[in-house]
């Protein structure tokens, strides 16, 4: 083999460092400038680039392999642009003047190699590399070239698309800090969720996102608002690591620092079965902290795909963490934060809120169908006793008993809810007087035979009847409410199921 055989292995490892340059750059004229230099100093001779202005009139031209060059005068191209859409390699003046005159006298061209460069379908570009002496340009230097072209086009496709997903981004975000900025007034606080909620996800070009926040007392995270699952129904999940088995939402918490899985279904940081249920693979968990440091919540994002996030993803949605924390620290969300949280945490019942809800609705359908129903109110007797002669623990473990005793004691469709400390209120569907009087009576006994520790209690129930007390949601719980009174008043420990209007 003579000195000028391409020496393949040599090549290749400057095809692979020139790969790896360009694939670290996110800046195009840096990344051109880091190429120029690259082939002079491995090659020898100089590399300009050329521009053509949009009318293909003229071309700037830079020169890039040198540590500082100016921003290029504009030259008039020789030949239609077309002439320059295929490899040239020219020698001398007679061959090169035809194609780059003005560029072969300012810069002392004698022999010419050119590759034309075409983005997308369109050809705005052109490389040269070129000689002063009297030396080749070695087929080495060509095939190189060639290559180099390549991974040239590909670099510049990525650092445009990159550039049209910043402007997108920067959009958006323009967008969405003017709903935050302008409608920062806790009336608004649902719409802000869900603006955010929409435009988080499509400014860093992903799908799905979810915001959950911590309640008061920072026991658990609550999905409040989502683009892809219904939040009002959505479990709560308790920022503790032994009771739950994501913990992406604590960690976040606790490192204040986005935490990335890259596969929800198999890290061990992650839930696999809940990962599953919400198709969930590559995900981010970012922390919503306020100003002050202080832990509110977090934002889940994902695209329902295997993904490897850029550090600007990352980036960008640690700084929407921040502004999102902003706004919740000027906004009362906490109390609305408790009327979605739809169990309560000592029984597991639905809550007064999320029993009304579930109530009125069920209300209303019974006022179309005209179908029957009853409505349970229940209240433990003497329970302060208990909790004054025994303990607090030992009333919530009552509590509790008693909560199962009831939803055991009922049909699966009724709601059992907790409507106050020591009282509760059932739904019981399709039900009449009579069946309705079996079931109290029924939950009664049971309570009754209860034992913790030996210690025994009771309740008292009032009852009223769908539509025959009252066809009105608010007025049936006040006759269920005053026959409760009136059980208590007749001493206890009895179901008062009569309906008589005045107290
Ligand atoms: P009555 O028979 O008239 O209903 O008497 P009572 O003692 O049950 O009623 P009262 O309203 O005077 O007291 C209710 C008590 O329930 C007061 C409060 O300490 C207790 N309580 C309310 N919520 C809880 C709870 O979550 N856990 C425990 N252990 N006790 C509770
Ligand atoms: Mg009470
Ligand atoms: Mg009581």
């Amino acid at each position: 083999m003579g000195e000028n055989a391409m020496n393949f292995q040599e090549l290749e490892r400057k095809f692979l460092k020139i790969t790896r340059i360009l694939n670290r750059q996110q800046d195009k004229d840096r990344g051109i400038d880091l190429l120029g230099r690259f082939i002079k100093s491995r090659f020898g001779g100089e590399v300009l680039f050329y521009d053509f202005t949009a009318d293909k009139s003229q071309a700037v031209v830079n020169k890039v392999s040198e540590e500082h060059q100016g921003s290029g005068t504009p030259l008039p191209i020789d030949r239609p642009i077309e002439d320059y859409n295929k490899p040239l390699w020219l020698k001398g003046k007679e061959e090169i003047d035809p194609y780059f005159g003005d560029s072969r006298r300012i810069f002392f061209m004698n022999r010419v190699f050119a590759m034309p460069i075409i983005t997308r379908g369109e050809f705005n570009n052109l490389l040269v590399v070129y000689v002063t002496g009297e030396e080749e340009i070695s087929l080495e230097t060509q095939a190189f070239v060639r290559f180099a072209v390549k991974e040239l086009v590909a670099f510049l496709s990525r650092i445009k698309n990159s550039n049209r997903f910043f402007e997108k981004m920067l959009f958006r975000m323009n967008y969405l800090e003017n709903i935050l900025l302008f409608q920062n007034q806790e009336s608004d606080l649902e719409k802000i969720m869900k603006e955010i909620v929409e435009n988080i996800p499509k400014a860093i070009g992903m799908k799905k996102c979810t915001i959950a926040l911590l309640d008061k007392k920072k026991e658990y995270l609550l999905p409040y608002y989502s683009n892809f699952i219904d939040a009002s129904k959505a479990e709560k999940y308790p920022m503790d690591k032994e009771l739950i088995q994501d913990h992406t939402g604590i960690l976040a918490l606790e490192k204040k620092e986005p935490i990335i899985v890259y596969d929800a279904q198999k890290d061990s940081r992650c839930d696999p079965e809940l990962a599953r249920k919400l198709k969930v693979y590559s995900n981010v968990t970012v922390p919503i902290i306020s100003l002050r440091g202080e832990a509110l919540g977090v934002m889940y994002v994902d695209n329902g795909q295997y993904e490897i996030f850029t550090a600007e993803q990352i980036r960008f949605l640690k700084i929407i963490g921040g502004h999102i924390g902003l706004i919740l620290s000027n906004l009362n969300y906490i109390d609305r934060l408790q009327s979605k949280v739809r169990t309560d945490g000592l029984t597991g019942l639905y809550n007064k809120e999320s029993f009304q809800i579930l109530y009125q609705e069920y209300v209303r359908s019974r006022q179309k169908t005209k179908g029957r129903f009853a409505l349970l109110m229940m209240d433990i007797d003497n329970f302060k006793r208990i909790n004054d002669t025994h303990g607090h623990p030992l009333g919530d473990r009552f509590l509790k008993k008693i909560a199962k005793t009831m939803e055991e004691s009922v049909r699966d469709g009724d709601v059992v809810g907790r409507y106050g400390g020591e009282e509760f209120i059932i739904l019981l569907k399709d039900t009449g007087r009579a069946g309705a009087c079996r079931i109290a009576e029924r939950i009664r006994k049971k309570i009754e035979e209860i034992r913790i520790r030996e210690i025994s209690t009771t309740i008292s129930a009032g009852l009223a009847v769908f539509p025959e007390d009252s066809k009105y949601s608010g007025e049936l719980i006040e006759v269920a409410d005053r026959n409760l009174y009136r059980a208590k008043k007749a001493g206890k420990n009895q179901i008062f199921a009569e309906y008589i209007d005045k107290l």
